[in-house]
């Protein structure tokens, strides 16, 4: 099960377009969950950007994970991750790489170049929970999972995964339900 957490506001529309990608995506039940506080802890230097990692560590959230669930964490604050070799910079969200748990924002969407909130929202989240399924970037700008700051993911508004991407999250998937 994927289960969406709101951390702020969400219009119901907005997240019940993202439930339906990501379940379209994966094959899998996903269900808006509730809803938990951005920690404060995170914040960084400048008290407005969160810094994701940190996010994800601090949150305090009693969400029951079973075993094959995934925890989709969703704000609108901007957020960051510390330097790093990308350098420090503005990310759509951040993912414990084979874990159980992303925090992914809508910060950015609809504005110039970007996709409008909704779509944008759900692509950004089945990229995310792509990593948790340890799935990587992807040449193909029309999957998912191709990096989300190329200019190809925001080019291709549906939330689809190419053959090789789609393959591995079910075999994934499967395994964890086993
Ligand atoms: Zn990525
Ligand atoms: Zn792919």
């Amino acid at each position: 099960m994927i289960r969406l957490v709101t951390l702020g506001e969400f219009p119901s529309e907005v997240l019940g377009h993202v439930a339906r990608r990501l379940h379209a995506a994966y094959g899998m039940g996903c269900e808006i969950e509730g809803q938990a506080e951005l920690p404060e802890a995170a914040l960084a230097d400048d008290q407005e950007t969160y810094e994701a990692p940190k996010l994800l560590e601090e949150i305090d959230d009693d969400t029951q994970l079973y075993a094959d669930d995934k925890i989709v964490y969703l704000t609108s604050a901007p957020l960051t991750a510390p330097e790093g070799p990308m350098g420090k910079g503005p990310m759509t969200g951040f993912p414990q790489f084979g874990g159980g748990r992303a925090v992914v924002t809508s910060h950015g969407l609809g504005g110039k170049g970007e996709l409008p909130l909704d779509v944008g929202l759900a692509k950004r989240a089945a990229h995310h929970v792509g990593h948790l399924w340890d799935l990587h970037h992807c040449f193909d700008p029309r999957c998912a999972m191709h990096p989300e700051w190329s200019p190809g993911f925001t080019q291709y508004p549906e939330v689809a995964l190419c053959l090789y991407d789609r393959e591995k999250s079910e075999r994934k998937i499967k395994l964890g339900q086993s």
